[in-house]
């Protein structure tokens, strides 16, 4: 599958989860932004999506507001999803990691709405909660969700294995805007950056109890990234 061929499929993936979500009784609403976080994860075919969606002015005004975060304190995975997934399968633990919600607000967040939301990244559409989260303090959602989301972001990594995975703020920063580049290449030694390769999915993360009722997820996700 080519680039424009795996943008498509991400939008058919993002439109899935929207389906999904339309049925869900969250609280969230514009304006809403506590989840909105420096600890953000995303791929780098969804830095391309953003990119792609954004003027040159844009794109640098972007960059300038992320590159004084790569000083700052903000989760920095050290493995992605699907290799958890393969640790896992062979009865290994996945690597302890800091992140801490107080270390401050999304560097893209203006006036508490988000700039670039009809391109955000998986990470920002599946933080959702049905309790607003201004008054718990924390989100609430259910345990088949979280299982839908952990399916989804496993299958977007898988979408684009050649990639990269990491900090918003590192990947956006990864993605490479030179003139003549148009924005087709991570990056991954973008100063600074903490990146990690994206892996193919080993197995995905469904516990037993949520195996038969997320099949007809799995088939849709996974006929959107084998149709060429
Ligand atoms: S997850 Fe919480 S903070 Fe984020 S929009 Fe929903 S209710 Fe608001
Ligand atoms: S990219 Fe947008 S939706 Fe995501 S955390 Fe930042 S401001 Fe929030």
């Amino acid at each position: 599958m080519g680039l424009e061929e795996k943008l498509q499929a991400l939008e058919r993936i993002y439109a899935l989860y929207a389906q999904y979500t339309s049925k869900l009784p969250v609280a969230c609403r514009k304006y809403c932004a506590h989840c909105c976080t420096c600890n953000v994860t995303m791929t780098s075919l969804e830095a391309i999506n953003i990119f792609q969606s954004l003027s040159e002015n844009e794109r640098s005004v972007l960059r300038g507001t992320l590159t004084p975060q790569l000083g700052n304190k903000r989760y920095l995975p050290e493995i992605t999803l699907n290799r958890m997934a393969s640790l896992c399968a062979n009865g290994e633990d996945p690597p302890e990691e800091a992140i801490d919600p107080n270390w401050g607000r999304c560097p893209l967040l203006e006036h508490m709405a988000c700039p670039i939301y009809g391109v955000r990244p998986f990470g920002c559409r599946c933080l959702l909660s049905t309790r607003d989260c201004g008054e718990t303090g924390y989100a609430v959602i259910d345990d088949y969700t979280v299982t839908v989301n952990y399916v989804f972001s496993q299958f977007i990594e898988h979408l684009d294995q050649n990639g990269v995975t990491g900090n918003l703020t590192d990947v956006l920063l990864s993605i490479d805007t030179a003139e003549g580049a148009n924005t087709r290449l991570a990056n991954p030694t973008a100063p600074g950056c903490h990146l990690i390769d994206n892996q193919p999915i080993p197995m995905l993360l469904i516990p037993p109890e949520h195996q038969k009722k997320i099949i007809p997820t799995v088939n849709a996700l996974h006929s959107i990234i084998t149709a060429s």
